[in-house]
Parts: structure tokens; sequence; C-alpha cells
């Protein structure tokens, strides 16, 4: 299968960016069930870019236009998901869309596998410090969906992490959960880079409180972070 007409494809059904990850890269990442990643080779990364204009309607927490975005945007990642395992079955080789947001571990906010870590492998963006992936086009203003599949396709490179001596998220962060810790590649743990607990109950209480908002998000170090601003200041 040829890896960049798997790529346009991907893009042609409604992804912003879409690349190949290594699944070797992944391997003893934590999934659900364990075996999740048996018998496939590599997964096909795929991003779509939140509205900027909504992105900055957040303050220090969420707003009703973003969680309806978020939702909207959700599906159709599901979709885009959906169209490319169809093209990868179509040609003969295996492939499973796992859901963009789909929680299965409530405590842990764990789903089958993070979509971050994949994305991060495949290149899309390097793991920023709110643990958040970080496009350099688009900074960490965009969702994400995964295509896992045993096609012979060619992988993408990993970027080179440029958080550097940048400590927005960290200062914005309403919960204090961001340790402001650098890595070159990836984090070995989410606690290495967060306060995990402390974000996920700051996201929670919020969003309990507010009337319209069912979904648990935040956005406060979506917005905040230099890279994705940056495309504003370009356009302007
Ligand atoms: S999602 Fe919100 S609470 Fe969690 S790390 Fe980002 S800014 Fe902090
Ligand atoms: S706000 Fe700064 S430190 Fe945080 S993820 Fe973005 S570039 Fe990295």
């Amino acid at each position: 299968m040829n890896s960049e007409e798997l790529k346009k494809f991907a893009v042609e059904a409604g992804a912003t960016r879409a690349r190949i990850a290594d699944l070797d890269r992944l391997r003893g990442i934590e999934t659900m069930p364990p075996d999740l990643l048996d018998g496939f080779r590599c997964a096909v990364s795929m991003a779509i870019a939140l509205s900027d204009s909504i992105i900055e309607t957040i303050t220090d927490r969420p707003t009703p236009i973003y969680a309806s975005h978020y939702s909207r945007v959700n599906a159709l990642l599901d979709e885009a998901a959906l169209r490319v395992s169809r093209y990868i079955e179509e040609r003969g080789a295996r492939a499973m869309p796992l859901p963009a947001s789909q929680v299965l571990d409530a405590e842990r906010n764990l789903s089958f596998l993070s979509h971050k870590a994949v994305a991060v492998a495949a290149g899309i963006g390097w793991q920023g410090k709110s643990l958040l992936t970080v496009s350099p086009d688009f900074g960490p203003r965009i969702r994400l969906v995964t295509v896992l599949t045993d096609a012979d396709l060619v992988p993408d490179e990993p970027l080179r992490n440029r958080c550097g001596g940048c400590t927005k998220c960290t200062d914005a962060c309403p919960a204090g959960a961001i340790k402001n810790v650098n890595t070159d590649s990836h984090y070995a743990s989410r606690d290495e880079a967060l306060h995990f607990e402390r974000c996920l109950h700051h996201v929670r209480d919020v969003c309990a409180s507010m009337e319209n908002i069912k979904s648990s998000i935040c956005g406060v170090c979506i917005k905040v972070c230099p890279w994705g601003a940056k495309k504003r200041a370009k356009a302007a």
C-alpha cells in the first residue's frame, strides 16, 4: 500500500494532518485491552485543527461553544477514521479505527490507548509540558484519532521537542498541575510531567458546576500555548 496515497486520502476524509507511527515505538504503553496492539504494525494518526475563534473564548475554564465544538470534532474524527479503515481494508490489510473520545477507565481517565502518544510517535507534534501533543502548525489546538493497521506502511519520524524555556501552560493552569519539566522525547509516565489528580479533579469540579458542559474538558493549556497562538499572529 502506498503510504503517501493513504495520507492523502486521510486528508480528503477530513483530517487536517495525517502521519504514520511505527508501533514498535509504542510497544509497552498501556492499552485496553493489554494485547490491543498485537498483530498490528503501524498506526495512522490523524489530527483535526480546532477553531481559533472558539479556543479564544476560553478564559480560565471551558465555554459551552468549546464543549459543542469538542463533540463535533470528535464525530468528524470518528468518521475520518472509519473512512481510512475502509480504504485500508479494501486494499487487503486489517484496520481498526479507535474511538476519538471514549473513556474506559473513568478513575484514571484512560481509553483504548493514548491518541496523543501515537501522534507523538508519528511526528504530528511533540509531547508538551502539558502532555498535549504540540503541532508546529497548530500548537495543541488539535484533536486526534488513531487507526491501527497491519499494512506495510512507511512510518514517519517523531519531531524534536520545542517547549524549551516556555512556562505559559505551567503559569496558566488553574489547578497548578503542570510541573514545568522538560523532556527530549517523551515522559516516562504522566506523573513525571503532571500532578494528574489535580488536573482531573479541577476539570471535573469546574465542568460539574457549569450547566451546559457535559464532557470533562478544560482548554486553558490548549489556549495559552504560543505554538497555537503563533498561527493567528502569522495570519494577522
Ligand atoms: S487541562 Fe486545565 S487543569 Fe489540566 S493541566 Fe491543562 S490547564 Fe491544567
Ligand atoms: S505552553 Fe509552552 S511549555 Fe506548554 S506545551 Fe506549549 S510550548 Fe510547551
